[in-house]
């Protein structure tokens, strides 16, 4: 059984829209993209909610703490050591002088003498090959080895196929590498299935049901814990009252929103009714989500519970606001019966007034 119970984080707008996108389906899997300007950004999810980079961010972590998300590790990238961006630039330097100085092209070795150096330093302007070493002319293929792509140092000479690599940062101009670099786990977060439900049911939105009862001047309030006449603190999903006036008692209104898989049984309803016992309240509603047994509707008939019964969540407001309605409408009248009864009263006492002079006069 699953109480409607609207932490704060789930009555914040931007979690709520979340919710929804992802109960409809909307996006399934938050995944980041990086923006080199930028960083990481969970941009579905900053759209849906309205929210920025590190804020939206936070969000997620919080459904992932409280068991609605579940997060994957997808990749690690490098941050700054000093700053902590990720924003880099990749710099190459000889591994054996650390000169920046280096450049890439193909190389060839005199097999001869041993010397290396790129193919365009052999080639003469004749369109033949000469060593610069050991001044031989190399005409036969065999007199000379490819080696492929390698960098050479303009400063030492070296030539090496993996330069050391250096990553400049794009935000304070740090430099650092695989070693001292900091480690930046990159996330992507799902839905929870096996709670899959809590989605279901604090995506519930009831703000339209507070706003009707405030209208009509009504307090109300969703997700309150009250303390009962023995003593004991109970939730309930929402309380409205009518502020008392002179000649009626204040009147309320709690009600419990239960949300049971296989659908709302008894237990809900007894576990309600010792509830409202700790109260005295006035209109007591169990609103029951998908379904609700024929004995727990009973049970709630002979408890004097209004027990509804809606198949989905999205059900919920518009079948609650029909229950309370004409409870707020009879109040309403109550309210104007007792104005038009103190416009009576003053009505007759202006005419007393009116009359009094008149009956001194009299002889
Ligand atoms: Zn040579
Ligand atoms: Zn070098
Ligand atoms: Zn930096």
């Amino acid at each position: 059984m699953l109480v409607f119970s609207r932490k704060e984080l789930y009555k914040r707008k931007d979690v709520q829209k979340l919710l929804n996108a992802l109960k409809e389906g909307k996006i399934n899997r938050i995944t980041p993209k990086f923006i080199l300007e930028e960083g990481l950004r969970y941009l579905d999810a900053e759209e849906i909610t309205n929210l920025f980079k590190e804020n939206v961010k936070t969000v997620l972590e919080e459904l992932v703490e409280d068991g609605i998300l579940v997060k994957e590790l997808l990749e690690t990238r490098l941050a700054c050591p000093k700053c902590g961006s990720l924003k880099a630039s990749l710099k190459l330097v000889c591994p054996a002088c650390n000169s920046p100085s280096i450049k890439k092209g193909e190389a060839v070795e005199h097999v001869a003498c041993g010397h290396v150096d790129f193919e365009t330093v052999f080639k003469t302007p004749e369109g033949g090959m000469i060593c610069l070493k050991c001044n031989s002319p190399i005409s036969r293929d065999e007199d000379y080895r490819r080696l492929g792509f390698l960098y050479k140092c303009l400063v030492c000479g070296e030539f090496s196929k993996t330069p050391r690599r250096i990553l400049t940062c794009g935000e304070c101009e740090s430099e650092y590498n695989e070693d001292n670099g900091i480690p930046f786990e990159v996330y992507g977060y799902s839905v929870n299935e096996s709670r899959k439900e809590i989605i279901e049911v604090e995506s519930l939105d009831l703000s339209p049901v507070i706003k009707n009862l405030r209208t009509s001047f009504w307090e109300a309030e969703t997700s309150v814990i009250l303390k009962g006449k023995s003593g004991l603190e109970h939730p309930f999903t929402l309380m409205s009252y009518r502020p008392g006036s002179k000649n009626t008692e204040e009147t309320n209104i709690m009600v419990d929103v239960v949300f049971e898989k296989n659908g709302v049984d008894e237990v809900s309803v007894i576990s309600f009714f010792s509830k409202i016992l700790d109260f005295n309240v006035k209109h007591a509603v169990l609103v029951g989500v998908p379904s609700v047994s024929e004995e727990a509707k009973r049970l709630g008939e002979s408890y004097r519970i209004s027990v509804l019964e809606c198949s989905k969540m999205e059900e919920v407001v518009e079948t609650l606001w029909n229950t309370i309605k004409p409870i707020v409408e009879e109040e309403a009248s109550k309210t104007f019966m007792e104005v038009a009864g103190i416009l009576e009263t003053s009505q007759a006492l202006k005419n007393l007034l009116k009359e009094e002079p008149q009956d001194i006069a009299k002889p």
